[in-house]
């Protein structure tokens, strides 16, 4: 099924993110966990794509599986340091395979890369026009509420964004935020551009204290001083610093449903547990 269509009609749906092994001998364990989670019965799930793209089979691989516990895939694709052959190659086989939506994405820039010739990407909105050349795709998009790191500022990643989407998004997921008053405000703002696409919302839960400043440096998100706090007083406390990450995240979910939200997306990253504890705080809330 197509997610323009799972999402249409103000649907409340809540998907999940998983990640490919970077061993093809481990593929057997991560399907195994898209089992787990499947049966949390999500709208959809989307599987990510190795930076370089050395592991596109294994991204194609696990959204198979997805499809045959029955739900919805969502496979990334990232085109920064693939040739449009190997892409066309790689959404050609995602077509044989029955998967029906993508997310296209240009990837982060690799230390000391050099943009190639013209038979590379540049942009994801190039992929985007690609993707949809050679079939009949449901193609999301990134967006980002806080600005993307490279943007010089806001006017010009909100006008590049306004760009990307008329190449042909159905929808756009956001990169994770911690203060739902970034999403509102990002909200506004994509209305006053003429963005009228779904703005699917991405939360973290963030369970453990080692990966907070990780996680801010590489997504250039702020960290409130709510949730500073609670790193600062259960950071050291495995157990509690998971309890607290998955019900602050639980509420941003409560608290975006209450101000009009409808779409969410769980940064789950392998973590069936998480996903099962989150689903829980909310089960009621979503169904009501
Ligand atoms: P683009 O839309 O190309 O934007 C990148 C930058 O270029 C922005 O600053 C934009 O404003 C600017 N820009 C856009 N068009 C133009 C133009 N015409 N001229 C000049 N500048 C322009 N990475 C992975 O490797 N694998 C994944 O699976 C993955 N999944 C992701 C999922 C989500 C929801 C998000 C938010 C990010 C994901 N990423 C993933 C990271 C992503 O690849 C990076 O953030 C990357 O740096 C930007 O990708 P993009 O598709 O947004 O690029």
């Amino acid at each position: 099924m197509k997610i323009k269509d799972i999402i249409k009609n103000n649907n409340i749906t809540v998907s999940f993110e998983v990640f490919p092994p970077k061993q093809w001998d481990k593929i057997e364990k991560t399907k195994a966990i898209v089992d787990e989670m499947t049966k949390l019965n999500p709208s959809f799930m989307s599987v990510t794509y190795g930076a370089a793209g050395t592991t596109s089979g294994f991204t194609a691989e696990i959204a198979k599986e997805i499809k045959q516990q029955g739900v919805t895939p969502l496979a990334h694709l990232t085109c920064l340091t693939s040739t449009r052959d190997k892409i066309r190659s790689v959404v050609s086989e995602m077509k044989n395979d029955g998967i029906e939506n993508i997310l296209a994405l240009r990837g982060d820039i690799p230390e000391n890369f050099e943009f190639p010739d013209e038979q590379y990407y540049e942009h994801a909105y190039q992929l985007i026009e690609e993707i949809h050349s050679l079939g009949d795709f449901c193609v999301g998009g990134a967006c980002y509420p806080e600005v993307h790191p490279e943007s010089a500022n806001r006017v010009e990643d909100i006008n590049h964004l306004k760009e990307k989407v008329d190449c042909g998004l159905d929808f756009l997921t956001t990169q994770m935020f911690f203060d739902n008053r970034v999403y509102y405000n990002f909200r506004e703002l994509c209305a006053v551009k003429g963005i009228d696409v779904p703005i699917i919302a991405g939360i973290m839960p963030i369970t453990n204290a080692a990966t907070v400043s990780r996680t801010v440096k590489l997504s250039g998100c702020t960290l409130p001083v709510k949730f500073e706090k609670i790193v600062e007083r259960f950071g050291d406390k495995n157990e509690a610093m998971k309890q607290a990450g998955i019900i602050y995240a639980s509420e941003q979910i409560i608290d975006l449903m209450a101000n009009g939200v409808n779409n969410f997306h769980i940064y789950t990253m392998n973590k069936p547990d998480v996903a099962a504890k989150i689903v829980g705080c909310i089960s009621e809330i979503i169904n009501g």
